[in-house]
């Protein structure tokens, strides 16, 4: 392997901003690769998740976390500790917002969230649904706001604007070796990309409270000699009730997630697999902290 050279930069960018702006569409365009999960609702990123871009010189680990809210159940204020810790690791804030949708600067309070005083980078995303001249208008205002180091308009849908962005990273990160092997993108294991496919596949299917009240567990993956992959995963839901909507008539919109979840899991991992998916209750998970506790949250 190639020595590190004395000037290669290393460090945490955390990924922060409201619910449905585009943090998770960010990671997967700057990494090439789909890590998170992605969906028109908000709040579909319950984890923070790290995402590792290698370059020869400088790695980037991004943190993508839940959009920034004011927690109304355990599971929300969950979330909120994963942003916090998040914002804990960070060398570089990437503050990014939705310039599609109209809300002011100051609903997000940054002195408060960086209250370390790390170099903060606001991203205009979705730029690909303004008019340029509402744009330098955009920028005007946001730049009176906070001492932004830089205020770049990217569009993560269409990576437009992600050449800049990096090169902005690599102003602001410290001198460093790499905190991790330069072959590794993610610190989550396979199972939890599973379980985050089949979670995905539930939020495009399903509205209103079912998709936040369900929870994916991998709960067996074994790699078979003469048979493709087996995969056990349960599909946790809160009520009685829910359980039947995501089985469906006769089992029809169960199996409907497990073949497209089944697809995109061959994808992530290369080969096909025998998915075996079961739904079950369990009773308010998302509001009860030793229930958490033991999904891991
Ligand atoms: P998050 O909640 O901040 O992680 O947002 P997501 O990454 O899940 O994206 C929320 C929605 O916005 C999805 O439907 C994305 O496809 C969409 N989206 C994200 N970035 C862009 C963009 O640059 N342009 C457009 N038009 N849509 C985007
Ligand atoms: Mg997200």
């Amino acid at each position: 392997m190639e020595p590190i050279p004395k000037t290669f930069k290393a460090g945490y960018a955390a990924i922060i901003g409201r619910p449905n702006a585009g943090k998770s569409t960010l990671m997967n365009a700057l990494l090439d690769i789909k890590l998170s999960i992605i969906s028109a609702k908000p709040q579909t990123t319950r984890r923070r998740i790290l995402g590792i871009l290698n370059r020869e010189d400088m790695q980037v680990i991004f943190i993508d976390t839940p959009g920034l809210l004011k927690p109304r159940y355990v599971l929300q204020q969950k979330m909120m500790e994963q942003v916090e810790r998040a914002l804990l690791d960070a060398d570089v804030l990437l503050l990014i917002t939705d310039v599609s949708v109209k809300h002011h600067p100051e609903e997000i309070d940054l002195r408060t969230i960086n209250r370390r005083g790390v170099p903060v980078l606001l991203l205009l995303n979705k730029i690909d649904l303004l008019p340029k001249a509402d744009l330098l208008n955009l920028i005007e205002q946001y730049r009176k706001f906070y001492p932004f180091k830089t205020i770049i308009p990217v569009s993560a849908l269409k990576a437009d604007g992600l050449d800049i962005l990096n090169r902005e990273l690599a102003r602001y990160l410290p001198l460093s070796p790499p905190y991790y092997p330069q072959d590794v993108i993610t610190d989550q294991p396979e199972r939890f990309f599973i379980a985050e496919i089949i979670r995905e596949k539930i939020f495009r299917r399903f509205y209103q409270e079912i998709p936040y009240s369900t929870e994916v567990v991998v709960e067996d993956f074994k790699e078979r000699a003469h048979s493709k992959d087996y995969i056990y995963a349960i599909i946790m839901v809160e009520r009685k009730t829910q359980k039947g909507i995501i089985i469906g008539k006769g089992g029809e919109a169960l199996k409907k997630i497990g073949a497209e979840a089944r697809k995109d899991i061959r994808e992530l991992l290369g080969r096909d697999v025998f998915l075996e998916l079961r739904v079950k209750v369990n009773e308010d998970w998302r509001r009860k902290d030793f229930k958490l506790k033991k999904l891991g949250y």
